[in-house]
């Protein structure tokens, strides 16, 4: 078992009817790419950069910052890095920062909301990414992103600490994405608005199930309701794949569900580009996308789209992976 799957790190990440995707990594730190790399991954689809800004007494400098993404790009040898913007606040608190007590940290002041509000912080974070993207293929995304104004907003940000770069001679890649992520229910219903000023979107599913269902992912309480085969989710997910695709643009997903094997036939079926997930869960993915044929899934897509239950798609897709 474990040796056919081990087969599956040199082979590349396509579906039995020639569909190519790609299947990248989550990290939180430098050292977990070895194991996205010996795994065969194609990239890192979702870097947790907060962690430089945890468990510490103050910020990290740019320098330092620098280091660490230099580093990120080059062990990756030319394979795409995308590098989420910092996404503290809701159950990542960064003590230093002193930031308010709120009754509901995970609807209130984090993530993007934070950065575009103390932009130094921002500012410092993007002129450290700008410098380091000459030496890969670095593609940064904004995490939390709920109106069309706060994406204009970062990219406007963005943009012009590239333009200051430039003019102190430092030069910033080409080839740079700019792209934002989908966790909020309010971008996963105008994606198609996003998609035409992004260059892509990567869903987030860990956080946009939590706030489709209005149930908290940390609390067991209500985990019932944390539902990810929801036809609620799976419509979001759908709109959101074919808002991007309308535009021409690639969308990813860096939640847990991309890993996960219910998940993987529906998901490859709607066209999902890119599935990031943690390094343990890639060859089997490989695997289970070699075995699945995208164009065979479309007639079970269909019947998915008129189930009524998130236990009535689980059932189904279970059976239908044991008939395949
Ligand atoms: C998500 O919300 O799905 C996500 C990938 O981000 P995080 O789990 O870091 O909130
Ligand atoms: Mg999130």
């Amino acid at each position: 078992q474990n040796e056919s799957l081990q087969k599956f790190s040199s082979l590349p990440s396509r579906s039995a009817d020639g569909h190519s995707v790609e299947i990248v990594g989550n990290i939180s730190k430098i050292e977990d790419i070895d194991s996205i790399l010996t795994n065969g991954g194609d990239g890192i689809g979702l870097f947790r950069t907060e962690f430089l800004y945890m468990d510490r007494d103050e910020l990290p400098t740019e320098d330092e910052q620098y280091d660490v993404y230099k580093s990120v790009l080059t062990k990756l040898e030319g394979k795409p890095a995308v590098v989420r913007t910092l996404d503290i606040g809701g159950d990542k608190e960064v003590p230093y920062l002193s930031l308010p007590h709120e009754s509901n940290p995970f609807l209130g002041y984090r993530a993007i909301r934070i950065c575009l509000n103390q932009q130094a912080i921002f500012r410092t974070q993007l002129r450290a990414l700008l410098r380091a993207s000459n030496y890969g293929d670095l593609r940064i995304m904004f995490p939390m992103i709920a109106t069309l104004e706060e994406f204009r907003e970062a990219k406007e940000i963005l943009l012009d600490v590239k333009q200051q770069l430039e003019t102190e001679g430092i030069p910033v890649s080409e080839k740079l994405q700019i792209g934002m992520m989908i966790e909020i229910p309010s971008a996963a219903i105008i994606a198609d608005l996003f998609a035409q000023e992004a260059d892509f979107l990567s869903i987030g599913t860990n956080d946009l199930i939590q706030y489709t269902l209005a149930a908290d992912r940390m609390n067991e309480s209500v985990s019932y309701l944390y539902q990810p085969y929801h036809p609620a989710v799976l419509r979001l997910i759908k709109t959101v794949i074919d808002g991007a695709h309308l535009h021409g643009k690639w969308v990813g997903m860096c939640g847990e569900m991309a890993g996960d094997t219910t998940a993987i036939p529906i998901l490859l079926g709607l066209g999902l580009d890119e599935f990031s997930m943690s390094s343990s869960s890639i060859l089997s993915a490989r695997r289970q996308i070699a075995q699945l044929s995208k164009e065979k899934l479309a007639t079970h897509i269909e019947h998915i789209f008129t189930l009524r239950t998130s236990s009535e798609v689980e059932q189904y897709v279970k059976t239908m992976l044991m008939e395949m």
